[in-house]
């Protein structure tokens, strides 16, 4: 498996410390918001590299944070909390939030066939690993308390911009900008590990430590959980471009003071979807979540074959016109997909030669559009029988994940179970008081989406055209 390493900047072999196993960690999200579809290609990268993985034989044990406290608005400590911030806009506590958008970024990963990897945690619930963390690293000096906050001291590294190509001017600057300076800092660089004097009086969530009573900072999370479920090396860590600078290079920083060697030597970054714009934003401009590619009559999953076809190390900018190529395309090539019969022999030759190139594109550096294309080029070869076809589709899917073999189904799902609900006793009431227009209108929009209502002596039951 080869993959761009953003350490040594350049594709390389993936080397595991121990055969066929792959630690994999990667950056959640900070629950205090819808994802927009941008944070969404990151995880769409990441899931795609999981089962690549796991395609060519690894054993692949992932490891995601769900960051619930301590992020706050700039990276580099300063600006607001994203959590109190979120949780003020919808009037809700802190950890209601949290919940809200997990369960949003759940069904978000559902809609995008984005597996929940297998150990999913959150940073509230790993605090006695941070406090574990921050005390060793003040006992041997890498760590030092300034203004009732715990400090990582950067120039204790060597090298503490290992990841970043060394730009250390560029990244001063980028930090300087619009950002107020810490006063409590020694080193510019410096972050902070752990949060007691807080310039949000009404922070909600603290907790106990040796430095009184407070909260960690955001970096430290992807540290401890990370080392807490994967222990103390990791052969691949992923998240987005921006999280290179600062948050990458802090945790590589505090992990290996604390652990003492290097923690992880392959680092994978997702480039990020930008819209025309330029930044991706949740606050101005059009916030661009699934639901509302939903809503316009896109299914999710052609934004996933959108982001197959263009190399996950290059930027992409979000373009309507290029999502409804995509939607058209996805459709045409799903349709040719499910038309093929289930007819003839497995052509073991055939299967293997398209599985093989499969297997060449995946492990180079990730070539999803290859991938597809192969996909174009099995369709079409018409020395290949339908039945071996399939097989092959069904194969290559369990990486692309485009559902090109499932045939459309009426999803029941909780949403769909109350809005009927609702719909249904707004009839009743309408029957009740004799306003039989309003209550056939009622009927009417049920049925423009399927759904057949009747009424029956235990009341009314309804049914779901397939
Ligand atoms: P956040 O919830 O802000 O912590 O971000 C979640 C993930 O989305 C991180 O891995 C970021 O690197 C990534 N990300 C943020 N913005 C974008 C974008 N415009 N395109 C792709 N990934 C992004
Ligand atoms: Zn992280």
């Amino acid at each position: 498996m080869k993959l761009y390493n953003t350490m040594s900047r350049k594709v390389e072999e993936l080397v595991t410390r121990e055969k066929d196993v792959v630690r994999l960690y990667t950056c959640g999200p900070t629950v205090y918001h819808y994802a927009h579809i941008g944070n969404l290609r990151t995880y769409i990268t990441e899931d795609v590299l999981e089962k690549s993985l796991k395609y060519l034989g690894y054993n692949v044990k992932r490891v995601m944070n769900i960051t619930d406290v301590g992020h706050l608005t700039s990276d580099s400590d300063s600006g607001e909390d994203k959590m109190l911030k979120g949780a003020k806009r919808e009037h809700k506590t802190v950890l209601e939030i949290a919940d809200m958008y997990t369960e949003a970024f759940k069904n978000d990963c559902d809609k995008l066939n984005i597996r929940w990897p297998d150990v999913v945690s959150k940073a509230t619930d790993n605090i006695d690993m941070y406090i574990k963390i921050i005390s060793n690293l003040l006992n041997k000096g890498y760590a030092y308390k300034s203004g009732g906050n715990i400090y990582f001291d950067t120039s204790k590294l060597d090298d503490y911009y290992v990841l970043t190509n060394h730009k250390i001017d560029e990244m001063v600057v980028g930090v300087r900008e619009g950002v107020e300076e810490d006063s409590n800092k020694k080193n510019q660089a410096d972050f902070v590990l752990w949060f007691t004097k807080s310039k949000f009086q009404d922070q909600e969530l603290k907790w106990d430590s040796p430095w009184g009573l407070g909260y960690p900072g955001w970096h430290i999370e992807c540290s401890g959980i990370a080392i807490k479920n994967l222990g103390e090396y990791l052969d691949i860590h992923c998240g987005g471009v921006d999280n290179i600078f600062p948050h990458h290079t802090n945790e590589i920083a505090q992990s290996e003071a604390y652990l003492g060697h290097e923690w992880c030597k392959f680092w994978l970054h997702g480039e990020h979807l930008n819209d025309k714009s330029g930044k991706m934003s949740k606050s101005k401009g059009e916030f661009l979540t699934v639901s509302l590619l939903e809503s316009k009559g896109y299914n999710p999953l052609a934004y996933r074959y959108m982001c197959l076809k263009s190399y996950y190390h290059n930027v992409l900018t979000f373009d309507y016109a290029i999502l409804d190529g995509c939607q058209n395309e996805y459709d045409k090539l799903k349709n040719r997909c499910l038309n093929l019969s289930n007819n003839g022999d497995l052509d073991r030759k055939k299967f293997d030669y398209y599985n093989n190139k499969f297997k060449e594109y995946i492990s180079d550096d990730l070539n999803m559009a290859m991938s597809i294309s192969l996909l174009y080029d099995i369709l079409k070869d018409n020395s290949v029988n339908d039945k071996t076809k399939r097989e092959l589709i069904s194969s290559f899917d369990k990486v692309l994940s485009l559902d090109l073999l499932k045939e459309k189904e009426t999803v029941i799902d909780n949403e769909l179970v109350s809005y009927i609900d609702m719909m249904i006793e707004k009839r009743n009431k309408y029957k009740e008081e004799k306003n039989y227009v309003e209550a056939d209108k009622v009927r009417n929009e049920l049925l423009d989406k399927g759904i057949i209502i009747k009424d029956t002596r235990e009341g009314t039951i309804y049914e779901i055209k397939r």
